[in-house]
């Protein structure tokens, strides 16, 4: 399996731990047609990419296109921020990016305080081997369908990593907006089971590597494990072996 291009990767701007040209350089290296630099979003506590470092980050990432010889795209991975399903980018955002996910991380700046349940406390839960309660999937399935919903999301990242949704209602909405679910090479984040669930719906995957550094650039492994062993089928992975999945955001700013 070979990534056409890798969406999910961060630099220093968020958690990451190097440049953008560093990352480009790895991509080439890796013969991947292109790459996103798709930092943390605004609302994340410890290492959002802050709104006001935006156009800085824009320039390193055209620098490093330029430079490196490979497409760098400027990706975004928004916070789930509630129940409600608000993201960080505001519409007068969408301009500064080429590609949309967005997904639940433990410090987060949640919209109203009943969310932050969606943080701490699940990943506690999860850590602990303590179930969730079933108002607690509801409320996360919900958060996840809403942010499908109200948002021109491009890729879901790593559902139900440190929390608990009913992933196979998360993926029918997914399905129906066209928006892609990852399967991380980075952390498993559904059981085989549920990934088996999850392909019955229908829903369209993207394979990420979610690299902080650029010797995981490009990397599947851990993704392909667990594909092999659930029997996904490849052709329902749409940025692999040169294919390209059909990006709604983009579509949503044609039309603004
Ligand atoms: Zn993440
Ligand atoms: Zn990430």
């Amino acid at each position: 399996m070979k990534l056409t291009i890798d969406y999910h990767t961060h630099t220093v701007f968020s958690d990451g731990k190097n440049r953008a040209a560093e990352i480009a350089a790895a991509a080439k290296e890796h013969g991947l047609e292109g790459i996103a630099i798709s930092e943390h979003g605004y609302s994340h506590l410890a290492f959002g990419i802050r709104r006001k470092k935006t156009e800085r980050w824009l320039s390193e990432l055209k620098k490093a296109q330029e430079e490196v010889g490979i497409r760098v795209l400027a990706g975004i991975e928004s916070n789930i921020r509630g129940i409600s399903g608000l993201c960080d980018l505001r519409e007068s955002d969408y301009e500064n990016f080429d590609v949309y996910l967005a997904g639940i991380h433990v410090a987060t700046r949640y919209e109203r305080l009943r969310d932050y349940k969606f943080g701490v406390s699940s990943m506690l839960r999860t850590k602990l081997g303590i179930g969730p309660s079933s108002t607690l999937v509801r409320d996360t399935t919900k958060a996840y369908i809403h942010a499908v919903e109200r948002n021109p999301l491009d890729v879901v990242t790593h559902l139900n990593y440190l929390c608990f949704s009913d992933p196979v209602e998360v993926a029918k909405c997914c399905r129906d907006y066209g928006t892609y679910l990852e399967i991380s090479s980075k952390k498993q984040h559904l059981s085989d089971e549920e990934l088996a669930a999850v392909v019955a719906t229908g829903v369209r995957f993207v394979v990420n590597s979610d690299a902080h550094t650029p010797d995981r650039v490009g990397d599947t492994r851990l993704a392909e494990e667990q594909i092999a062993r659930v029997g996904v089928p490849l052709e329902r992975i749409d940025n692999i072996d040169g294919r390209h999945p059909v990006f709604r955001f983009a579509e949503f700013k044609r039309h603004m």
